[in-house]
C-alpha cells in the first residue's frame, strides 16, 4: 500500500461503533448510512469497511470480493431508496471527491448518493 490511511478518521470511527450512525445497510465488506449534512432528500453514503481513501486505492488494493461487495451495495441502496429510473424511481447521482482538488473531506473512500430531487446538470 503505498498511500497512508489514518484510522483516526470519522468514517473509521463509525466502522468501529466508537460514533453513532443512521446505517441503511451493511454487509460483509460495505457500509451504507445517511449523510448527517444531507444536500438532498436521499442522501446516502458507502463506504468499503477496508482501509481505503480514494476509489483509485480500491480500485488498485481491494480484493475481488471486497470490489464486487461494493458495488452490489450501491445497488442495493438505490434498490432500497427506490430511485432506479424505469422502475418507478426519478434517478439518482454518484458522487465520490478524492483528494485536495475534489474537496474530499473525509479521508475513507465513500461514494455520495443523492436523489429525490432535481440534481441540475454538472456541466452547463
Ligand atoms: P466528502 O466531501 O469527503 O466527499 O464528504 C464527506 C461527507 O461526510 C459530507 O457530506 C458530510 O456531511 C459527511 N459527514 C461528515 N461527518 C459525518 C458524520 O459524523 N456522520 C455522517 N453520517 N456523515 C458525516
Amino acid at each position: 500500500m503505498a498511500y497512508s490511511y489514518d484510522d483516526q478518521n470519522i468514517f473509521a470511527k463509525i466502522l468501529r461503533g466508537e460514533i453513532p450512525c443512521k446505517k441503511l445497510l451493511e454487509t460483509e465488506h460495505s457500509l451504507a448510512f445517511h449523510d448527517i449534512r444531507p444536500q438532498a432528500p436521499d442522501h446516502v453514503l458507502v463506504i468499503p469497511k477496508g482501509p481505503y481513501v480514494t476509489f483509485d486505492h480500491f480500485a488498485q488494493d481491494a480484493s475481488v470480493a471486497e470490489r464486487a461487495d461494493y458495488v452490489a451495495a450501491i445497488g442495493a441502496v438505490c434498490k432500497e431508496l427506490g430511485v432506479q429510473p424505469g422502475e418507478g424511481g426519478d434517478g439518482y447521482r454518484l458522487l465520490s471527491n478524492a483528494g485536495e482538488n475534489g474537496v474530499q473531506e473525509v479521508p475513507h473512500l465513500h461514494v455520495h448518493i443523492l436523489a429525490g430531487r432535481w440534481l441540475g446538470r454538472m456541466v452547463e
